[in-house]
């Protein structure tokens, strides 16, 4: 209450401040709660080979429904949840969160084969990030080959010596590494063997320009080519279109995920996803599109 009364003081004797300040210092104080409101909980979103369609992953989004706001999607907290310093705490409970509950279904019988978890460079700058993922697995019980961890590429030029140092020790647990939204950033091959990365994620927006722009097709199947080069798993992401699908898997990508398969999934909808597939042969993922 002191404290939403200061800022609503603050707002009143400066009246100037942009709008965009205030919405974030706003977003900022509610975000401080969230967790312990239960206000977070985490989405699923499948991908899947695209030859046989079966599955081979999820990508663990986080969801945000604040009390006084409704909704909030991860492009508009994140970055602010970034510039509190809350992303450390609220990525510690994602990684818990995550494990403990794939764990759980693979005990269940559901099997998942990995899970994708997106982490913030703040994690790797002031978290004690690798302390948290070894507690997430042994805590959840999950095997560490079965954890992803996803960094962006325009996020890793920074600080490449403390970055390079969390990776090697990542990797000694076990986990596996992503480059998120690749082709966005400027990673040279040398960065990316140096890192010891497992898999990029070819960015949606190559993805959608893909079968319009020439350049873009070139440069779409120079990322698939250098992956198989260097032994990368490669991902496509925000496939929608079954054209887009057939265009990647033409070029050789092994996998992809997007909206034309699955979209993102709460929890219980997930878990149904997961026994429809334990209980029946592989669909394929266009089938498991028209599932929902
Ligand atoms: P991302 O990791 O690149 O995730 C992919 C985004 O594309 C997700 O947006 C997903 O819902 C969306 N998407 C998937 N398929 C399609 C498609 O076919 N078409 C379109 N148009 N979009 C598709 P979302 O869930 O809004 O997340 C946005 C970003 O927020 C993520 O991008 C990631 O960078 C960040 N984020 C999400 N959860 C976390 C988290 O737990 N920690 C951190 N640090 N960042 C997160
Ligand atoms: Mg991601
Ligand atoms: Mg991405
Ligand atoms: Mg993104």
């Amino acid at each position: 209450r002191a404290k939403a009364a200061g800022r609503n003081a603050f707002r009143f004797y400066d009246p100037q401040m942009n709008v965009e300040a205030s919405e974030r210092s706003r977003l900022r104080w509610l975000l401080a709660h969230a967790i312990e409101r239960g206000e977070l909980h985490l989405h699923f979103q499948p991908y899947f080979h695209l030859r046989s369609g079966e599955l081979a992953g999820a990508e663990v989004l986080l969801r945000w429904t604040s009390a006084e706001l409704g909704p909030v999607g991860p492009n508009q907290f994140i970055p602010v949840a970034e510039d509190g310093g809350q992303i450390v705490e609220i990525g510690a409970w994602v990684l818990r969160e995550a494990c403990a509950q794939v764990a759980t279904w693979q005990r269940q019988g559901l099997a998942l084969p990995a899970v994708a978890v997106n982490l913030s460079i703040l994690q790797f700058r002031h978290g004690d990030l690798v302390q948290q993922v070894a507690d997430a697995l042994r805590d959840s019980g999950l095997p560490a080959r079965q954890l992803e961890l996803e960094i962006t590429e325009s996020v890793l030029m920074h600080e490449t010596d403390k970055v390079f140092a969390t990776a090697d020790n990542l990797k000694a647990l076990g986990v596996r590494l992503a480059i998120d939204d690749f082709g966005t950033g400027y990673s040279s091959l040398a960065y990316l063997k140096r890192l010891n990365v497992d898999k990029l994620k070819i960015d949606q927006s190559f993805v959608r320009d893909a079968l319009a722009s020439p350049s873009t097709t070139a440069i779409v199947r120079a990322i698939v080519d250098m992956a198989r080069a260097m032994e990368l798993e490669v991902v496509a992401e925000g496939i929608e279109t079954a054209a887009e699908r057939d265009f990647l898997a033409a070029t050789h990508c092994a996998m992809g995920q997007g909206y034309l398969f699955a979209r993102p999934m709460p929890a219980d909808q997930f878990e149904a996803f997961l026994a429809v597939r334990a209980a029946g042969p592989a669909l394929a993922p266009e089938q498991a599109a028209a599932d929902r």
